[in-house]
């Protein structure tokens, strides 16, 4: 009898024909990261650390059930005013990831008979949110506003609600979304809007607000998901906006209401984490200023911040890049379909601001040999 499994080898077969297999990997000692997303050097700083001991030790290391059984602590209570006060938002509340963030809030905001609006690029957890929700998903070419405005002219009357749905900083090109446009085109439409900040979060904007504050939008798109995950060096999400969508989402997003909420020490790292991105400045300069360099130096345009996408088209070569860059001591992830579109494979390097300026110099000079 044939186990009713045999059908996934079928698919590694494929996987392994295209170079698109993917394993786990330990992130070994020795090498230079240019592969996490810890922006800022918090994940490892001694007071974000000391910060979830002290909570770890106050409140337990479980949250023990979700946020509205006897899940949130005081650390959930204490990071969400302090997220809505940098977020300049009403209210924000926290999710286990940023992942589940997304597909919450979309979930609880349409439903069959809406529509969601995603750029070509944006994250997978914003395209499975709205897949998730029941809406219809439209997707427009990246960076398009003018696409964009044109399929809402023409089917805005067919749906109820509509919701257009974007990264602010793109994970994988590290460019920044057309926001001003998008804002415009949410008011004309009676579109909400919703801009995820991942990548924005504590590097972009004048106080590290994020994409929306750094292109002078932020008071017209008052929806953002964000994350404790990278910048923040933490785990977790969260929506910060107004109080009425807040509590509405807090009713209506299953994510929220059915998942134990963060350990209590997740957000007590965050909260450190946050008085440091407003404390020390000198970090979010010093990543975009990396980025700038790394990007400048290697021939990639629209680069302002700690992304920098090495496009190298195949993803066999892209592996193979990777693997190089690897003996030689860097970490630098190959990111593949279906991560990035096909023929689109790259190396994704993403600068630090703990990384020194020998290290960023020795990176650009292996790439500039092996490319
Ligand atoms: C990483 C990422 C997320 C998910 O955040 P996690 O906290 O890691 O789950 C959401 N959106 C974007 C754009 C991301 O890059």
């Amino acid at each position: 009898m044939a186990d009713p499994f045999d059908w996934v080898e079928e698919r590694a077969a494929e996987r392994a024909r295209l170079g698109l297999t993917r394993r786990l990997r330990l992130a070994g000692p020795g090498l230079i990261d240019f592969a996490s997303n810890d922006y800022l050097g918090l994940a490892n700083d001694p007071r974000v650390i000391e910060a979830a001991c002290r909570a770890a030790r106050e409140h337990g290391w479980g949250a023990t059930a979700s946020p509205l059984v006897c899940g949130w602590k005081p650390p959930h209570a204490e990071l969400a005013e302090a997220l809505a006060a940098f977020e300049g938002a009403e209210a924000a509340v926290l999710f286990a990831t940023g992942f589940a963030a997304n597909l919450g809030v979309i979930g609880a905001l349409v439903d069959r008979g809406d529509a969601v609006y995603c750029d070509r690029l944006n994250h997978a957890c914003l395209v499975e949110g709205a897949r998730l929700s029941g809406a219809s998903l439209r997707v427009y070419p990246h960076g398009d506003a003018d696409r964009l405005e044109a399929i809402l002219a023409r089917e805005r009357a067919r749906f109820r609600r509509v919701l257009i749905a974007t990264d602010g900083v793109f994970s994988m090109d590290g460019d920044l979304a057309p926001l001003p446009r998008l804002v415009a085109l949410s008011e004309r439409f009676e579109a909400m809007l919703l801009v995820d900040e991942a990548h924005g979060t504590g590097v972009f904007g004048p106080d590290g607000r994020g994409a929306a504050s750094e292109l002078g939008v932020a008071d017209r798109a008052p929806v953002r998901v964000g994350t404790l995950s990278k910048a923040l060096g933490s785990l977790g999400g969260f929506v910060a906006g107004p109080r009425r969508v807040i509590d509405h989402i807090i009713n209506h997003a299953p994510p929220f209401i059915y998942s134990t909420a963060l350990p209590p020490a997740a957000a007590a790292a965050a909260r450190e984490a946050l008085r440091l991105v407003e404390a020390e400045p000198w970090r979010r300069h010093r990543a975009r200023e990396f980025g700038r360099l790394v990007a400048q130096r290697l021939g990639i345009e629209g680069i302002t911040g700690p992304i920098v996408p090495f496009v190298v088209g195949d993803a066999t070569r892209a592996l193979d890049l990777a693997g190089r860059l690897r003996s030689l001591g860097f970490l630098v992830p190959a990111i593949r379909p279906p991560t990035v579109p096909r023929g689109t494979a790259r190396l994704r390097i993403s600068v630090s601001a703990s990384h020194t300026e020998e290290q960023l110099n020795a990176l650009v000079c292996a790439i500039q040999n092996l490319a």
